[in-house]
């Protein structure tokens, strides 16, 4: 009898003992645990790496960016404080606001480099190659003599490309 009452209260005071276990014991027990084996300061660790690495990624593709956009110094140097200071999160949405458009400045290169290869006849307004005497769309004669070298060059061209004497067909 005194045995069944002994067996009865220790149940009793153990399953009182696992209730009385609350939710905050139970994650402060976790946390303890993890904390023992050393796995929060591996996360914290690796969270920290992460973050500095995707920063300083950041800054450098940034300064990458930048310079093959703009040959302005501020604005290079703009852009790049604002993304090391102001974090990647903030940084780089206002950098991408602020950026120069690159397709736009490559047109313009584009068209000037073309036009120094390319002759424009004045006759029928086709393009012609730089080296070329005739139109080949018209025939028109599209180059002229230099007075004083006895250069050949572009008849629209003001000044002659090798003495630098001026074009007087050109007026
Ligand atoms: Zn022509
Ligand atoms: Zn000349």
């Amino acid at each position: 009898m005194e045995n069944t009452e002994l067996i009865e209260n220790n149940e009793v005071n153990e399953s009182n003992e696992f209730i009385g276990e609350s939710l905050e014991e139970v994650q402060t027990n976790v946390f303890d645990q993890l904390q023992e084996y050393g796995f929060l300061d591996w996360f914290v660790t690796g969270f920290v790496s992460i973050l500095v690495y995707i920063w300083v990624w950041s800054i450098l593709w940034t300064t990458k960016d930048i310079s093959s956009r703009t040959y302005n110094i501020f604005l290079q140097i703009f852009s790049i404080v604002i993304v090391a200071v102001l974090t990647p999160v903030f940084g780089l949405p206002i950098y991408f606001l602020i950026r120069p458009n690159r397709f736009k400045f490559d047109q313009i290169y584009w068209r000037e480099a073309l036009a120094i290869l390319v002759i424009k006849c004045e006759y029928c307004g086709e393009h012609n190659h730089k080296d070329n005497k005739f139109c080949v769309h018209c025939g028109s004669n599209i180059v002229t003599t230099c007075k004083e070298c006895k250069s050949i060059y572009p008849k629209n061209n003001e000044y002659c490309y090798k003495c630098g004497a001026p074009n007087l067909e050109l007026d």
